[in-house]
This record gives C-alpha cells, structure tokens and sequence, in this order.
C-alpha cells in the first residue's frame, strides 16, 4: 500500500497531512526500491527551483533500515522554494508510523533554512511529544493538585521546586509556576520523571529514545537538554545554538 504526505515546511508543528495523490514533478528516493515513477539520484545541490520536493520511501524493514536512511536524508542540500514538500510512503504499516514521522520531520528539519529554524523545530516537536505522553499515561496522576509521588506530602506542586541557592537548605517553588501551569517550556523538566515513576511505572525519557534529539544534537548540546532544568525555551535554544 502507498500513502501520501504533504508536509508544511514552517515552524509549525503539526505539519504532517496525509494526501490521496502526490503532485508529482521530481522524487528522491531515499531507500531501494522502487515504484512506476522516475527519480532523481543526487540529493545533494537539488538545482531545479520550481519543482515540489518529493522523497520516497519504502517501509519495509523500516526498524533496521532507519539509520541507512536517516544517513541519506543528511545529505539533503536545498533550500525549497515551495512553503511544503511531499513523501511517498510505499508498504506502509501503521505500526510503523512512528518511524516513518521521525524520517518525515528529519527531512523537515533538512530543509528548514536556519539552524534556528531548525532547532526551534525540534525543540517544539519534542515538547509536544512529551506532553502528550505525560497526558495520555496520566504518568503523574494529579489528584486535588497533588501527584501520585506527593500524595502524602504537603505539596502542590509536583516537581516544580527547587532550593534557593547552593547553599541553602530552604525549598522554593519554581518562578516559573503560574497558575498550576508551567510559564516557560522547559525540555529539561519535560524530559524528567522522578525516582517514584521510574521505579512504579518504569517511564525513563532518554535522549537516545527520541530520534530527533539524538540525531540532530552533539554530545555537549545532549547535556545541555539533560541539565537545563527551570529554563525557559529561550535560554536554552541560545544554548543549544551557541554549542551547534
Ligand atoms: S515527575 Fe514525579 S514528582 Fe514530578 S510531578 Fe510527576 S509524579 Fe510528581
Ligand atoms: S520550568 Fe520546570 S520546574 Fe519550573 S514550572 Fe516549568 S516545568 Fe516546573
């Protein structure tokens, strides 16, 4: 079976949709096999402006192919002059969908046209990744603003607390906590489960699980999201930036 997406090339994140039939002028295949179409073999200095950027892939064997494709999708070299660009999906498996988006949003982020651009992307992809994990698994179970760790304590606050300074033994609540909700979008507390959810539930966020993340960051710039707790985005995209 092949599937067809059309993919928004802006920041936005929900930028995937699936479409009945491609508009098709050039395809780039990005595995072996190959469908009735014509391609293109060269992804590097793609030089036909007015084309709409096609990749095709094939999901077979996606599990152990994806890094071999995801190396192909690194030598992407152009800058689309088209707001989208489109994916041939050729013996789609929804079980494999979540491997065939990560290879969708590695080409996105390829021709985003600044590393800005580019980490701003990412870093907005893996937010609303966990937050929907966070939701879904109901992973801390708020009861009467208490979670499943803090039920008997006297906290409200989850995790969102720190101590005041170096050397103070004194707990405050995060600045950033307004209104039950977190202000700012820090990757760093959004990648954190506590030791009662790692023991109870067994949930651990690794970088090295969450394709984007570990492909597209240095070494520096993986310990740079591990440690930037109670951080604005801000901060630590400048971060991420000044370490790319
Ligand atoms: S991670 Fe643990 S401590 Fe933090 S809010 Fe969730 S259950 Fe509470
Ligand atoms: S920055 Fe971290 S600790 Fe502070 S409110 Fe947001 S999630 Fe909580």
């Amino acid at each position: 079976m092949e599937v067809y997406y059309k993919v928004k090339l802006d920041k936005k994140i929900n930028d995937i949709e699936k479409i009945d039939k491609p508009n098709i002028s050039h395809i780039y295949l990005l595995t072996e096999t190959k469908g009735n179409y014509k391609y293109h073999s060269k992804l590097k200095n793609l030089n036909e402006d007015n084309e709409i950027l096609t990749f095709a892939l094939d999901c077979n064997n996606i599990v152990k192919e994806k890094d071999k494709i995801f190396r192909k999708i690194k030598n992407i070299n152009k800058k689309s002059l088209k707001n989208f660009f489109q994916v041939i999906v050729f013996n789609y498996n929804k079980n494999d969908k979540i491997h065939i988006f990560d290879l969708i949003k590695s080409i996105k982020v390829m021709l985003l046209p600044t590393k800005l651009e580019k980490y701003d992307y990412i870093y907005d992809t893996v937010c609303d990744y966990l937050d929907n994990e966070f939701v879904c698994k109901n992973i801390c179970d708020f009861k009467d603003d208490k979670c499943i760790a803090k039920r008997d304590f006297n906290c409200t606050c989850g995790c969102c607390r720190h101590f005041k300074s170096l050397f103070s033994n004194k707990i405050v609540q995060c600045k950033y906590l307004i209104n039950k909700r977190c202000s700012t979008k820090c990757l760093t507390c959004k990648m954190f489960t506590c030791s009662y959810i790692v023991k109870n539930k067994k949930i651990k966020f690794r970088i090295r699980d969450i394709f984007l993340l570990h492909k597209f960051f240095n070494p520096i710039q993986k310990i740079i999201i591990l440690t930037s707790y109670f951080t604005p985005k801000e901060k630590i995209l400048n971060r991420l930036l000044m370490c790319g």
